[in-house]
């Protein structure tokens, strides 16, 4: 049996139609996440203690159920995203090299797909992600105050590397999406003009599930104002576009 094998979780299935409105398929490789986010709803939907989910393990048949799946489901797939329960870049990646086996398939059956992370660990892959034109590569940030990132995702990569980072698969032509969700202060206004000429889409959500001092609808005011004055590719989570008192449903999907 592989270390893989032995320390990992095994799976009945490994890609899901997502609930999340702007994605499609997804599939999540990890159980767990070692970025240990206090506001992670992954772990709060799965019910788990907080020290075990960051003691994050492969899925051991990911690969074998990702080679099953494929052929049954691929002319069905427009985008699968990488990941919504787990990041797909945690540390442990460096170890197992899981995501980089994943989008090698993907690739090799002609798959779209969608990364999103909070690490620059992706730049690993920046090689084979920038030779493949049916990927987008996506960070989350969701502020730009990184006392406050320290805070609320306290094992995640600096704000600093993720903005590098952004920066650098943009400059090798890779479409980048920047996830501002959960909006965490009220940086997120700098971080539109910061980023906007690196990026090919926004996507807003609010902090559900807990206390929050911002208004949510001014933020959500003020992020459709600033994006369409800047002529921005934007959606809101329907969370926070259901906080507008004009046309919520015009900003949901693109
Ligand atoms: S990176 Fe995502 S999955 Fe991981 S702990 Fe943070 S919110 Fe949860």
């Amino acid at each position: 049996m592989s270390l893989l094998a032995y320390f990992g979780v095994l799976r009945k299935k490994l890609l899901y139609k997502t609930k999340v409105e702007y994605g499609d398929y997804a599939l999540n490789h990890y159980e767990g996440c070692q970025h240990g986010c206090k506001y992670c709803y992954a772990r709060l939907i799965k019910k788990k203690p907080y020290q075990v989910w960051v003691k994050a393990r492969p899925v051991a048949n990911a690969i074998s159920l990702l080679k099953k799946e494929l052929p049954v489901l691929r002319n069905e797939i427009k985008e699968v995203y990488l990941c919504f329960s787990c990041d797909p870049y945690m540390p442990l990646e460096r170890k197992t090299q899981l995501t980089q086996r994943i989008i090698k398939i993907l690739m090799e059956n002609d798959v779209a797909f969608s990364i999103l992370t909070k690490s620059d660990l992706v730049l690993r892959d920046l090689n084979l992600l920038s030779n493949y034109d049916k990927c987008r590569v996506g960070f989350t940030i969701t502020t730009l105050n990184d006392n406050v990132r320290k805070f609320w995702e306290p094992y995640a990569p600096s704000i600093e590397d993720r903005i590098r980072a952004v920066k650098t698969f943009h400059d090798y032509g890779v479409e980048t999406w920047i996830s501002v969700e959960p909006i965490l202060d009220n940086t997120y206004i700098d971080l539109i003009y910061k980023l906007q000429d690196y990026v090919n889409q926004f996507v807003f959500g609010k902090l559900n599930y807990m206390k929050s001092n911002l208004n949510w609808r001014k933020v959500a005011e003020k992020i459709v104002e600033t994006c369409k004055e800047l002529g921005l590719n934007f959606i809101l989570k329907k969370e926070l576009a259901n906080h507008l008192t004009k046309c919520p449903g015009d900003y949901v999907k693109l």
